[in-house]
């Protein structure tokens, strides 16, 4: 049963690329991103469809080091590579990209991807308290309504943006309440089924659609759990991933810990935790900018110093999810992430006493037996 509730998922793959494509006929335009710092608010209050592009798969990475540096993290890479080859339906299909000045090596790829298609940086803040940060960061979403409004022939007005943060609030609680259904001891889902809903719903070119499928499996699981059927037992490792980004293509260290018995309950990564409880206040007169910048700023990514929020994060989910030991993953050449471990392995081992495991690696199956005998071993210390 689990199985077929999942099997709607994996069918995205097909039915996203079908109902894009109508979606296009009929006239809708689309607008790629690559961070979770993009604003799709903007982006759907201009009436557009917003579309995470980064790239998880190791596929376009030949093609991509012709003309980037092999030594750059795998998800720079296999974005670029991804639009370089034109090998990714969405970006095809996106009428303008936005970028972010997040970590060196997306900046500077994106210089090269505007050869490719029109891509419009945002100057990132780095410094998240700053009064300063969160004015330059609003004067940068004032800019992206401009180059929207221009490049996409429309208007954003103030109801369609306050239209637009309540779809994204909705959305954020559809998949918070989701994600918390594996604080349940054993989990409702193993990491890799989590992966799949929370990954393939973001290629959906209606976010109407998106909340209620991810609310209705949610119910559905509900069910299930309330029968027993769950994922592992008592005993099964219940790990929190935190680090870089995980799509599908790049999830070996969540099959790995599978195979080795384990299971992630919990992704604090952009593709699981990191936002889903940021809600921007919805109901409050204050200006609209305000609102969406300060929130913005609140997002714990490591290329923000410091990045005392991931921390918090951390604690809290270890907390709430029952979490028995906690894996690093750092993509190879992301320094923030890398430098950051140092930090993060202060936190669970010395404040939270848990055990800690830092991966670095990349797309590769190159490592795989390695990673293995790792993960292993760490799980056998928990279990
Ligand atoms: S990890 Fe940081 S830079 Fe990467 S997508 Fe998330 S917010 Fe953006
Ligand atoms: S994983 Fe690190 S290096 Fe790679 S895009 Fe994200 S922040 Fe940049």
């Amino acid at each position: 049963m689990r199985s077929e509730l999942i099997k709607k998922f994996e069918d995205l793959k097909q039915e996203n690329q079908v109902k894009l494509q109508r979606a296009l006929d009929n006239g809708k335009k689309v607008v790629g991103l690559y961070c979770t710092y993009a604003p799709q608010e903007l982006v759907l209050a201009a009436g557009a469809i917003p579309i995470g592009l980064c790239g998880t798969n190791e596929k376009p990475i030949p093609a991509a080091e012709k003309d980037l540096p092999r030594n750059l993290c795998p998800m720079v890479k296999s974005s670029y590579g991804f639009a370089a080859t034109d090998t990714c339906p969405y970006f095809s299909a996106a009428d303008m990209i936005i970028g972010e000045t997040t970590c060196d090596g997306k900046k500077k790829m994106f210089e090269i991807m505007n050869e490719i298609k029109y891509t419009h940086v945002m100057n990132m803040p780095q410094t998240p308290d700053a009064d300063s940060s969160r004015e330059l960061w609003k004067d940068e979403l004032k800019k992206t309504k401009e180059v929207l409004e221009a490049k996409l022939g429309v208007r954003i007005t103030e109801d369609s943006l306050r239209e637009a943060i309540r779809t994204t609030n909705r959305e954020k609680r559809a998949r918070k309440a989701l994600y918390d259904l594996n604080k349940i001891k054993p989990a409702a889902l193993s990491g890799t089924e989590m992966l799949k809903a929370a990954w393939l719903t973001t290629f959906s070119p209606d976010k109407n659609e998106v909340i209620e499928m991810i609310s209705d499996f949610k119910n559905s699981l509900e069910e299930l759990v309330s029968k027993g059927e769950c994922y592992g037992d008592e005993n099964t490792p219940r790990i929190l991933l935190t680090g870089t980004p995980v799509g599908l293509g790049s999830e070996k260290v969540l099959t790995l810990v599978e195979e080795c018995g384990g299971n992630v309950v919990c992704s604090e990564n952009c593709t699981g935790y990191k936002t889903v409880d940021i809600i921007i206040p919805e109901d409050e007169e204050r200006d609209v900018w305000d609102l969406l910048a300060e929130s913005y700023m609140q997002i714990p990514c490591s290329v923000m110093s410091p990045n005392n929020k991931r921390l918090e994060l951390i604690e809290k989910i270890c907390n709430d999810f029952q979490i028995d030991g906690v894996i690093d993953l750092t993509w190879q050449a992301c320094h923030t992430y890398n430098i950051e471990s140092y930090q993060v392995e202060k936190k669970v081992k010395e404040d939270l006493n848990l055990p800690y495991l830092h991966i670095e690696t990349d797309y590769s199956n190159s490592d795989l037996q390695n990673l293995k005998i790792r993960i292993a071993a760490f799980l056998e210390m928990i279990k």
